[in-house]
């Protein structure tokens, strides 16, 4: 089937955009949306049920030395405040938009390739039940996230800055209460430990594990007890074991690809770059790339004028490389490096102290957990 009516033929579909998916499974990752995504996805009319389910949080919490300290948000940004709204409800309200539209949209899609981007008809080809299509448009949007394929079919011309850790995530969600109405982040001799929720029943729990760890190796046992060994349960706080929902283990890298676009693919989200999720910042960044790439467009359609375009990777990456610096940082500061002395140890001691301490440090932490304006 060829389709010649499309501007933009996106392929992927998760928070960078929507039109060809290869799947939707129910990977629950994201939850923590900055209040400038939170601003979009209202402006964009996808706002109703996560205006009426999201959590509101204007605060986080830091643990380490058997201690907890609460970062203020809400009063060190001027009002600024996080939502916690599970990244699986996003993609649900933007399938449900794109249904209400009619607009066109194809899923469990195979053999997805892209061509003659460097042209004036750049074309999709793909099968979808079955049957092949092929899409002519303008421009394609490559919001297939790291493992698609727009990416490597321009990775020779992209510039890659890469680092991988040696550790990864264990995360489990739950069906308990969470410990706190906040999201604990723990610094614990046994690893990082991240207590979070997804609504006031189910709790998002992370631990540091190997990376090359196995889940089989964790029962559920095993996880409830280093969980509560790392939140130091008992004192104040109480974990609440429940039916464990979900059980996965992620790796972590921070990964960018320069420039984010060639001839007339524009990469955006983590097809174009990855964050460790430590500083929730992934979802928000491709929610931020799309909302640069849509101006540009629109702006292009009414004008003719390539200005924005021609200027939206630098624009995108001014975004993704504070936020790749934020990730690496909480990164490094939360986590029990292998190769780390105990001088190392207490660098990171001493920094949490200072954070906890200096107001213009606990600043610093709360403008970028929370969100950069989306106007730089
Ligand atoms: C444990 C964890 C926790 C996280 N927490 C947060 C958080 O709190 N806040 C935050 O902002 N971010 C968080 N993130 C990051 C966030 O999940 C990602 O950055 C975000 O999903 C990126 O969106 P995307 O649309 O670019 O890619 P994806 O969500 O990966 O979507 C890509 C889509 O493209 C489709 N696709 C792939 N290949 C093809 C193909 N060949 N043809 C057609 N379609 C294809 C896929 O099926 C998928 O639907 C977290 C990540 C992890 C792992």
């Amino acid at each position: 089937m060829i389709n010649n009516e499309l501007r933009i033929g996106f392929v992927g579909f998760g928070e960078a955009g929507y039109h060809i998916a290869k799947g939707l499974r129910g990977r629950i990752r994201a939850g923590v949306l900055e209040q400038g995504t939170v601003n979009t996805l209202i402006k964009s009319g996808v706002g109703e049920r996560l205006q009426q389910q999201g959590l509101v949080h204007h605060g986080i919490e830091l643990s380490f030395s058997g201690r907890r300290h609460r970062i203020n948000m809400h009063e060190l940004t001027g009002g600024r405040a996080i939502t916690v709204y599970g990244q699986t409800e996003v993609v649900k309200d933007l399938i449900k938009a794109r249904l209400d539209a009619n607009a066109a949209l194809y899923f469990e899609v195979t053999d997805t390739s892209i061509h003659d981007f460097e042209t004036h008809d750049p074309r999709i080809l793909f099968r979808h039940n079955g049957q092949p299509h092929e899409i002519h448009c303008h421009f394609i949007a490559g919001c297939d996230g790291f493992h698609g394929i727009c990416r490597p079919a321009i990775i020779g011309r992209l510039q890659v800055f890469e680092r991988t850790y040696p550790f990864g995530w264990l995360g489990i969600l739950a069906e308990s209460t969470p410990p706190s109405e906040e999201l604990i982040y723990c610094h614990h001799e046994r690893g990082f430990a991240l207590f979070s929720m997804r609504t006031p029943n189910i709790t998002r729990l992370y631990i540091q594990c190997a990376p090359d760890d196995h889940i089989a190796n964790w029962s559920d046992n095993r996880i409830w007890e280093e969980l509560s060994t790392r939140l130091h349960a008992g004192g104040d706080l109480e974990l609440k074991e429940g039916p464990i929902l979900q059980k996965g283990i992620t790796p972590m890298r921070s990964f960018v690809v320069e420039p984010m676009h060639w001839g007339k693919l524009f990469l955006a989200g983590d097809a174009a770059h990855i964050v460790p999720p430590t500083g929730a910042k992934g979802m928000n960044l491709a929610v931020a790339d799309v909302r640069v790439l849509s101006r540009a467009l629109a702006t292009y359609y009414q004008s003719g004028q390539t200005e924005l375009l021609d200027a939206y990777s630098a624009t995108c990456l001014r975004r993704v490389w504070r936020a790749e610096y934020f990730s690496w940082w909480m990164t490094s500061l939360l986590h029990q490096f292998p190769d780390a002395t105990p001088f190392h140890e207490k660098l990171q001691l001493a920094e949490l102290e200072y954070v906890i301490h200096s107001r213009a440090a606990a600043t610093a932490l709360a403008e970028s957990y929370s969100g950069l304006p989306f106007d730089i």
